[in-house]
């Protein structure tokens, strides 16, 4: 049922079992693993059905760090950003669960195998099962194409899924709305996570809409569900019985914000027989209905002994060369020496793969663009905190500081370096590369619209806002869903990681309710 919460009389009670705060990916898959069982769910959402602006401006805030759109890269209605997500999808590698001793603040509680048996139905969810991430001969195969094995020992293949892309409002909000046991409460704010004494307890949510009705949610346990950064803001704004936010008896909630750092045109590549860079390589194909599209990503070895951070390239076709440094204009010194020195083994290898076509001779090869989002350290200084000016209904807005170290500029600049070098060793092309030694952040350096680490997972209280469960430590019912939690990040997308996680969660508390 989905109920408005502006045509509510003031001051309602509702009831539930389990209280979800906030219908996004994270908030509407915890829902939706109860519907149409016993236990009954009241699933709190900020926004309506559709976008609203007033809804929206709530997300507003101060960025003082690397420049971050705060209202630009979320959205405030049912279905949360998965109204404007890119739908790539991929689960985390294995080292990026482990505790790193060369990553400052690394480890997950677990491995990669606690979450393995959810991949799958998160798979399901957003749309592209059955998954085949890491398996080269299947794409092989299914492509009928030869695909590049990685010869240095530096990189490895893997394969991006895009979901299609899987709006989950409109996807599941009618699934929601059906189900017997399951209340959405639209256009309803939580704007503080009241607490008993001493904050063992959560006694209910205070709720608030933009019309100025207020409302009370009360249930057994609840669920944080509002997104990578509003997580923290909403731990930190509820403070009437712990002072500094709930949870945050250590000063952990909002630090450890984390980004993808990505990056663009750090290099030119050229190549010269598209048939050694596959269609798969440079653009999303189709397979039984599903886009797919290869990723070079570091190998763990190479990781392991470069005592490096994780990273993904993918690469698109951005133009014709002709080979005489004349495709493009503006192209720089360097580049044009690049290319002069790329056509000897451009004219070599081309060979009259590429037939001449209508519009004259054939190209000598074909310029690349790549993109890269990389894995960035666990920093504490880089965090959520609260703004002095307030929001429409009164509450703080949120604050982000977001920085990035030193050590996660080398390492990235160490992965451009051996792309260069599988790129030569396979034949492939000439890459050159346009990363000076400093400055590549964080003047050029743009968020991927990932929020993670700001109530991060550790088994020690003193390291961590929640518990392997997600349960926030010291309070009996409070558990947080979403990528808040992730310790560190890799760099997978991590919604298809954030669902897995929520699917174990509803595991548990099924356990619990
Ligand atoms: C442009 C863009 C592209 C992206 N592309 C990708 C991609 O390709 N792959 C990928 O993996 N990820 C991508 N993401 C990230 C992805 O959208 C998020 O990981 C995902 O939406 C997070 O889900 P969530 O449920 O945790 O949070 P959200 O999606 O943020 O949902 C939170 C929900 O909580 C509600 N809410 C907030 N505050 C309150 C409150 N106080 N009370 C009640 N409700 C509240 C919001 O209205 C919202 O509906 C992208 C994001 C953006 C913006």
């Amino acid at each position: 049922m989905f109920i408005d919460a502006r045509a509510l009389d003031d001051r309602t009670l509702v009831e539930s079992d389990i209280a979800v705060i906030g219908g996004g990916p994270a908030g509407i898959t915890l829902a939706r693993s109860f519907a149409n069982r016993a236990t009954r769910v009241c699933l709190i959402e900020a926004g309506g059905l559709e976008p609203d602006p007033a809804s929206q401006a709530l997300y507003q805030g101060e960025s003082i760090g690397i420049e971050y759109p705060l209202s630009g890269s979320r959205l405030r209605w049912l279905g949360g950003s998965s109204n404007h997500w890119g739908g790539y999808s991929r689960p985390l590698d294995p080292i990026d669960f482990e505790e790193r001793d060369w990553v400052p603040h690394s480890g997950w509680p677990f491995g990669i195998e606690e979450l393995a048996p959810y991949y799958p139905p998160a798979s399901e969810i957003v749309e592209i099962a059955p998954a085949h991430f890491a398996d080269h001969a299947y794409w092989q195969k299914a492509t009928g194409e030869v695909l590049p094995v990685p010869v240095t020992g530096r990189m490895q293949m893997r394969y991006v899924h895009f979901s299609a892309p899987t709006r989950f409002g409109a996807r599941y909000g009618p699934e929601l709305e059906r189900a017997s046991n399951i209340s959405v409460l639209l256009h309803a704010n939580v704007v503080n996570i009241a607490a008993s004494a001493e904050a063992r307890s959560i006694t209910h949510l205070d709720i608030q809409t933009l019309s100025g009705r207020h409302h009370q949610v009360r249930a057994k346990v609840y669920v944080l569900a509002t997104g990578g950064l509003e997580n923290a803001r909403v731990l930190l704004l509820s403070n009437d019985v712990a002072p500094s936010g709930l949870g945050n008896q250590n000063d952990l909630v909002g630090r450890y914000f984390m980004e993808h750092p990505h990056l663009g045109g750090f290099a030119e590549a050229v190549v010269a027989d598209l048939k050694r860079f596959p269609k798969i390589c440079r653009e999303r194909v189709a397979v039984k209905g599903r886009a797919v599209q290869a990723a070079f990503n570091p190998s763990e070895h190479f990781l392991r002994e470069g005592r490096l951070l994780n990273a993904t390239f993918m690469f698109g076709l951005a133009g014709k060369y002709a080979g005489n440094g004349e495709s493009d204009p503006e192209s720089s010194v360097a580049k044009r020496d690049m290319l002069k020195a790329a056509r000897h083994f451009l004219t070599n290898d081309n060979d009259g793969h590429e037939p001449a076509g209508a519009e004259g001779p054939a190209p000598l090869g074909y310029l690349l663009g790549m993109g890269c989002a990389c894995e960035q350290v666990p920093n504490p200084d880089s965090r959520v905190t609260l703004a002095d000016d307030r929001d429409a209904l009164g509450l703080r807005r949120i604050r982000l500081d977001w920085r990035l170290t030193e050590q996660s500029r080398r390492s990235l600049v160490e992965h451009i370096r051996s792309l260069a070098m599988e790129f030569g060793a396979l034949g492939i092309g000439r890459m050159l590369l346009q990363v000076a030694e400093d400055g590549i952040w964080p003047e050029n350096v743009n968020g991927g619209s990932h929020h993670m680490g700001t109530t991060r997972m550790h088994d020690d209280p003193k390291l961590g806002v929640v518990d392997r469960d997600a349960r926030v430590h010291g309070v009996d019912n409070l558990y947080i869903a979403g990528s808040s939690v992730f310790p560190t990040c890799g760099a997978a997308n991590p919604t298809l990681t954030l669902l897995a996680l929520t699917l174990r969660l509803a595991d548990h508390l099924r356990a619990q309710v």
